[in-house]
């Protein structure tokens, strides 16, 4: 028996809902997008509204929300959301801090909705292969490298540099994401230092040291200064040969022989909303916080170092 689309409108309608969302969704029969909801001007073909609380005062039918704003300031559209009985979809980061995702998650499941905390890269092509290879394997150490332009990849975008904007631990929770997945131990954060541009309230670039409960030195190099080649990778040192997750998730290789090399990450968001679907017919939570709670440990735990203004 074919299930009706769950109704769902988009919030915040920027870079990844253009580039993502709304493809996604469009190619997906289990969803129908019915509106969005944006500052800025009229989205072709559905009906928009200038806040969560216009949509519901125009009595539009709905199911469940997508944001897709900034982290923060995503709380207040969330617990809104919720309120009105809504399922919710949050881009990452999932909030602005960990303890205000907790209390999300609380009033999802005192609600009987869906929440979920999406982390893209987690939907790549490549992850759940490196996990179920690294699963059986003794690991000896763990180097991630996640080096990318900011100017190219986020043009424009002031809040990224503001506090909550996450500077580079917005491509860097990414990383975590990843390896937080694929790697079978939970991780924790032992030492970080933060490069902070004078002018800037966010970092540029982090060194993470983490470890697990088996001792092992996981190293991360986050940098939004990279002119060069952007790199998107996570080497893992095992007895059995060197697991290389790169491009984001999207390839993998062992001891440098290719097993997966996907041109794009196109399935990322297609995957999320397919997970998504799964939640809200079950009226399930998917929030793990893990990454972000290491990001806000390096926060707590890092070492600030001032390096030279940044200028856009
Ligand atoms: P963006 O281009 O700046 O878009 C964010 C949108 O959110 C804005 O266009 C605006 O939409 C709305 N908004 C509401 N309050 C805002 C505020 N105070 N400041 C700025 N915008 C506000 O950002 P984005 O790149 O789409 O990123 C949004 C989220 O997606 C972030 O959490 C980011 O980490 C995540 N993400 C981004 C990418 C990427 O490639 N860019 C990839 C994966 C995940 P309206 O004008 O419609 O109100």
């Amino acid at each position: 028996m074919s299930r009706s689309p769950i109704r769902i409108a988009l919030v915040g309608i920027g870079k990844i809902a253009r580039d993502q969302h709304i493809p996604a969704l469009a190619a997906s029969s289990d969803y129908e997008l019915v509106a969005a909801v944006t500052r800025h001007g009229p989205v072709e073909g559905i009906s928009t509204f200038g806040s969560i609380t216009e949509m519901r005062q125009s009595g539009l039918a709905l199911d469940a929300v997508s944001l897709c704003t900034p982290p923060l300031g995503r709380h207040v559209l969330a617990r809104e959301a919720i309120a009105a009985g809504l399922h919710v979809m949050l881009e990452k980061p999932p909030g602005a801090t960990v303890s205000e995702v907790e209390s999300l998650a609380l009033a999802a499941r005192k609600a009987g909705l869906a929440l979920f905390a999406t982390w893209h890269t987690r939907a790549a092509p490549a992850i759940e292969r490196a996990r179920s290879w690294l699963a059986g394997r003794r690991i000896g150490s763990a180097t991630i490298i996640w080096r990318e332009d900011v100017r190219q990849w986020h043009p424009g975008q002031a809040w990224i540099w503001e506090p909550g904007g996450f500077g580079v631990f917005d491509p860097g929770i990414n990383a975590l994401s990843a390896a937080t997945a694929i790697l079978p131990q939970a991780l924790f954060l032992t030492d970080a230092s933060l490069f902070y541009p004078e002018n800037r309230a966010m970092p540029i670039a982090a060194h993470l040291s983490m470890s697990d409960s088996e001792g092992i030195a996981i190293n991360a190099d986050f940098d939004w200064r990279e002119r060069g080649t952007q790199r998107w990778d996570i080497d893992v040192e095992t007895d059995a040969g060197r697991l290389t997750l790169s491009k984001g998730g999207a390839a993998l290789a062992i001891d440098g022989e290719t097993l997966i090399d996907e041109d794009e990450i196109s399935a990322e968001y297609p995957n999320l909303y397919v997970r998504f679907a799964e939640l809200v017919r079950s009226r399930m939570l998917d929030v793990d916080l893990a990454p972000l709670r290491l990001v806000a440990d390096a926060f707590m735990l890092g070492r600030r170092v001032q390096v030279d203004p940044f200028v856009e």
